[in-house]
């Protein structure tokens, strides 16, 4: 069933596009690189327009253009076996190709006056934020946050504080302005406001039957990612929060029928999104919750205390936290959802977001005394993903588990 609010998204996502196009065509506005969860706020707050590669690299994968760019990135340097949002983003800029010409009818990406990174995530993005560094001949400013630092906690998050005051002056050259703060707790407020209402409407798939699922949040997942700090965002979420707190009253589901329930762990396949999308809707199962879309909930945001709530917030994403926390959290995940089975997705160029690598599928499965299965697969390198082996693998999922609960059925 379609979403109606949809029609609203599109109008802004082509908002953000032809902003950032007339910006990049009439230098009206300064423009910020930023991967995903790097320091967009504080940009934002210096009158910066943010534009993020990882979108644009999803958009190559959703329209399976990908694999056309891939080999011209590894063509010149870059790994296939590194990310693949990198080498298909870097790739169709070598190639001077963008989706946004199709869709939008937009000649080039906005060209960049600075490239702002945090390792929070993965080591790539920094080395694609250089690349274009070079490239434009732009100053690349990157926060640098080791992984899994809980036992290091305070001493890391003290550091990115520290390191987001100290680009300041930085970014005020390039802005051409001086940095004011209460410009930067409102659009921290903003930000903060859009987090609580994404949370809202993704918690709205506990209902059961859910009103959407993990395939329609990846697509409504767009103005938080590219407009958080904005208020287009959160009148947007407003709007679909309504129509889903609607669906729930009157019991629709979003996969009629709904007999099982999964949690989808890891990077999504842009590319197959529609088909895995219909395979589950014939199947009855819904994928209901996911740890990707819930990568873009901040619950530490305090405008009261910027610097360092910001950076304990980007310090605290799921991506950066050792197993054990990462355990904890889809365990009360499945908990809140009741969830029958979990999909570990192992992205063969994302190791920073593959989380079945070090037994914790097994470990999850023990514990919690539910199935998982592993789809191995790629956010964009279809290359890397067999869609027959795959769906047969999720059906024979589906029936162990339909299995299992005759069973417990017979036995009880
Ligand atoms: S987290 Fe994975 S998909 Fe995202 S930028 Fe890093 S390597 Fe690429």
């Amino acid at each position: 069933m379609e979403i109606k609010a949809a029609q609203q998204l599109k109008i802004l996502m082509k908002q953000h596009f032809m902003e950032l196009d007339e910006a990049s065509r009439t230098k009206n506005k300064k423009i910020a690189w930023c991967s995903s969860v790097g320091p967009a706020e504080l940009a934002m707050s210096l009158g910066f327009l943010v534009y993020y590669p990882e979108n644009h690299a999803a958009m190559l994968g959703s329209t399976r253009t990908a694999m056309d760019y891939i080999p011209v990135a590894n063509a010149n340097g870059y790994s296939p076996e590194i990310c693949s949002y990198l080498t298909s983003d870097i790739g169709a800029y070598l190639r001077h190709e963008t989706p946004l010409t199709k869709v939008y009818g937009i000649k080039e990406v906005p060209r960049p006056d600075v490239l702002l990174y945090n390792t929070n995530q993965c080591r790539d993005v920094g080395d694609w934020a250089r690349f274009y560094g070079r490239e434009f001949n732009v100053p690349v400013l990157g926060i640098n946050t080791p992984h899994t630092q809980n036992e290091a906690r305070e001493h890391v998050v003290k550091s990115v504080s520290k390191q987001l005051q100290d680009i300041v002056p930085e970014l005020e050259k390039i802005a051409g302005r001086r940095f004011n703060i209460d410009e930067f707790r409102e659009v921290l407020k903003l930000s903060r406001e859009c987090s609580t209402l994404w949370d809202e409407v993704l918690d709205t798939a506990s209902h059961k039957p859910t009103p959407l699922t993990f395939f329609d949040e990846c697509i409504h997942m767009g103005p938080a990612v590219v407009m958080r700090g904005r208020k287009e965002a959160n009148d947007y979420y407003r709007l679909l929060l309504a129509e889903m707190q609607e669906r729930v009253a009157q019991n629709i589901a979003a996969v009629p029928g709904e007999r099982f329930r999964f949690y989808w762990e890891g990077m999504p396949i842009w590319g197959k999104l529609r088909n895995m999308s219909e395979l589950f809707a014939r199947l009855k199962t819904p994928v209901v919750v996911s740890t990707y879309c819930n990568s873009w909930i901040f619950p530490a945001f305090n405008p009261d205390n910027p610097f360092d709530s910001m950076a304990e917030a980007y310090c605290s994403i799921f991506i950066g936290q050792d197993d054990t926390w990462k355990e904890n959290y889809i365990a009360d995940k499945v908990k809140r959802f009741a969830i029958d089975g979990i999909l570990f997705h192992d992205a063969r160029t994302c190791a920073s977001n593959s989380n079945n690598r070090y037994g914790m599928s097994k470990r999850l499965s023990d514990k919690l005394g539910i199935p998982h299965l592993v789809i191995n697969g790629d956010l964009n390198d279809l290359r890397c993903f067999s869609e027959e082996q795959t769906v047969t693998n999720i059906e024979a999922f589906v029936e162990q588990i339909e299995e299992s609960h005759r069973e417990n059925i017979r036995r009880y």
